[in-house]
């Protein structure tokens, strides 16, 4: 999903505003990727429905929606006929719901498939090996985009937030039921059900201190049974897979760009959370004006720069344990 605006939350001012920036880079970014591959990326631009089943659910998120539209987001509340008009196939008794009309979607497969694509015809050599240690590498100006990885390499904050994501498929092959990347809260779970052009739909996610990627029964439990409460035609979907994933978090969820402090030559772009798909163009543009010098002054830089964290020597468990503490 690229939701800048239903992944605004309370406290997160600063990143709601990077996210907001990255997203109005994407119709833009999205053209010249699908321009220089001919690639499809599933860039999709119907928005995205919030909705709550229970009055309690509504409670909860009108809480959110009240916030959001504070920032000055576009956030439409829409009564339950108003929501099956968009959508016919919501459960009957869902309570309610608004529209974030400028929160889009992307197939993030296809998108890394493209960029690949992409890099090695501007001529891009990839070396499928892992860094061991920073000083292995010979460059002028290293980049440090390692995800989780990016711990062991510089002692950034960077910890792994497990996420368990399910795909669903319409038995006999036809589109999804809907259009709409839908946000539910159902009964105090959290899910979204992301239509996909390819038929699928995609439905996640869990959010869990851990690092192994292995799949738990009752994480698909809950997630089918939230998914089924908001869209129950999705019982009669065919399950076709489960991932685990894991999203490179940091201690106040928000990336980490710019220069390594007594690190000469190397920059950070990492910790994007839960955000990396919808960051990826302010990314891109941010840390390719470091590496030129034209943005080295870019105002935006600011509030994500790594010394706002302390850094420990790289790879030390203990100290990453401390952080999550101070
Ligand atoms: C379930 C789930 C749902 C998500 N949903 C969304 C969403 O809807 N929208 C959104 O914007 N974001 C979403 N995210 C977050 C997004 O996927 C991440 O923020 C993003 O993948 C981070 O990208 P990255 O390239 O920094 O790190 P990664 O995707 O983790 O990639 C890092 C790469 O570096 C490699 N690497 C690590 N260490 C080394 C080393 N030492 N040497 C060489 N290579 C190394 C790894 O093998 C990996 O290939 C989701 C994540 C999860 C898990």
């Amino acid at each position: 999903m690229l939701a800048p605006v239903a992944e605004a939350y309370f406290g997160e001012r600063e990143l709601t505003g990077l996210l907001t920036e990255s997203a109005g880079r994407w119709p833009g970014f999205a053209a010249e990727l699908t321009e220089a591959t001919g690639a499809d990326i599933g860039y999709r631009t119907e928005g995205t429905l919030m909705v709550g089943l229970t009055a309690d659910d509504l409670a909860e998120a009108r809480r959110l929606w009240a916030y959001q539209q504070g920032l000055g987001l576009p956030v439409t509340p829409l009564r339950p006929s108003q929501l099956r008009e968009r959508e016919p196939a919501l459960a009957p008794g869902v309570r309610g719901g608004a529209l974030a009309v400028t929160d889009h979607q992307v197939d993030p497969r296809r998108l890394v498939a493209a960029l690949r694509g992409a890099a090695e015809r501007a001529g891009v050599l990839l070396v499928p090996e892992p860094v061991r240690q920073l000083s292995d590498v010979a460059a002028g100006v290293t980049v440090v985009a390692a995800g989780c990885g990016a711990a062991a390499l510089t002692g950034l904050p960077v910890r792994p937030v497990k996420g368990q994501v399910l795909r669903l498929r319409a038995s006999g092959g036809g589109p999804p039921g809907f259009r709409h990347v839908i946000r539910g809260y159902a009964d105090g779970e959290h899910v979204y059900l992301v239509p996909r052009d390819s038929g699928e739909v995609v439905v996640g996610a869990t959010v869990e201190e851990r690092s192994d990627v292995d799949i738990s029964a009752g994480a698909v439990l809950r997630l089918l049974r939230a998914a089924v409460d908001l869209l129950p035609e999705l019982a009669e979907y065919d399950l076709v897979e489960t991932v685990a994933g894991l999203r490179p978090g940091t201690p106040d969820n928000a990336p980490i760009l710019g220069p390594l402090p007594d690190r000469p030559g190397v920059l950070a772009a990492t910790g994007h959370h839960r955000h990396g798909i919808v960051l990826t163009p302010v990314t891109a543009d941010l840390i390719t004006g470091l590496i030129t010098g034209e943005g080295a002054d870019e105002p935006l830089l600011t509030p994500f720069r790594a010394d706002r964290f302390r850094i420990h020597s790289a790879g030390s468990e203990q100290s990453r344990e401390d952080d999550a503490w101070n």
